[in-house]
């Protein structure tokens, strides 16, 4: 496994994250907490003020790695689209080939990346066919050092935020993990829905001994460490 591949893999996410556990612990807390994107309706967008959704992918609209919409997320999904005024993105801690392949499956949705290199934050997005950098380009700034962002980095999301061209206030995360989505969004000062993971079968099983630890940790932390809501209440 080379470096790259190894800080890509959940693995590798899971032990980036275990020094940052304390802060990590801090912001767990989304500001709504939907067992379903059916309940993620117009109403709710209008009634919020959301302007932009961040979206995860896997286990948020999709089962592990797969190519289409989870059932359920189809017509929820299509109404959210067609929402004038609201925007998405899509940001996903998965891997190179699939970061691809999601540009692939959702044409007209910008899919974002952020690289940290010699103290900048470079930000890369693939929209359908197009990716704002070449091929050669990307293979030149990794191995000149440039590290792909990972969720829950402020800074990846700040990029997201920006790319969208909204502000931060109209702009909210959404996914299925406290620990990558949620506390990303809380970091970066923006809402988040976590929403339940509707495939957690579809997941290898390292994700999901992760994603048990997390929830675990989620129920059990003590008060000290949960966020009062307070300018986020819906
Ligand atoms: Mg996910």
């Amino acid at each position: 496994m080379t470096g790259l591949s190894a800080r890509e893999s959940p693995l590798g996410t899971f032990t980036q994250s275990l020094g940052r556990l304390p802060a990590l612990m801090r912001s767990m807390d989304p500001t709504w907490t939907l067992r379903s994107l059916a309940e993620l309706t117009a109403e709710f967008v209008s009634r919020n003020r959301i302007t932009a959704f961040i979206w995860d992918v896997d286990g948020t609209l999709t089962a592990y790695h797969d190519k289409v919409l989870l059932p359920a997320a189809v017509a929820p999904f299509a109404a959210l689209r067609a929402m004038a005024n609201v925007r998405h993105a899509i940001l996903s801690n998965a891997p190179e080939w699939r970061v691809q392949e999601l540009a692939r499956m959702f044409p007209d949705l910008p899919v974002i990346r952020g690289y940290a290199h010699d103290g900048a934050i470079l930000g890369r997005r693939l929209l359908g066919d197009h990716d704002s950098w070449t091929a050669d380009e990307l293979a030149a700034r990794l191995a000149a050092g440039a590290v792909p962002l990972r969720k829950p980095s402020a800074d990846l999301v700040h990029l997201t935020v920006a790319e969208l061209g909204v502000k931060h206030a109209g702009a909210v995360m959404v996914g299925d993990q406290h620990f990558t989505d949620i506390a990303g969004a809380n970091l970066a000062g923006i809402r988040s829905i976590k929403l339940a993971n509707p495939a957690p079968g579809s997941f290898p099983l390292s994700i999901r001994i992760m994603q048990r630890v997390e929830a675990i940790a989620y129920r059990l932390r003590p008060r000290s460490l949960r966020r009062p809501h307070s300018s986020h209440s819906p």
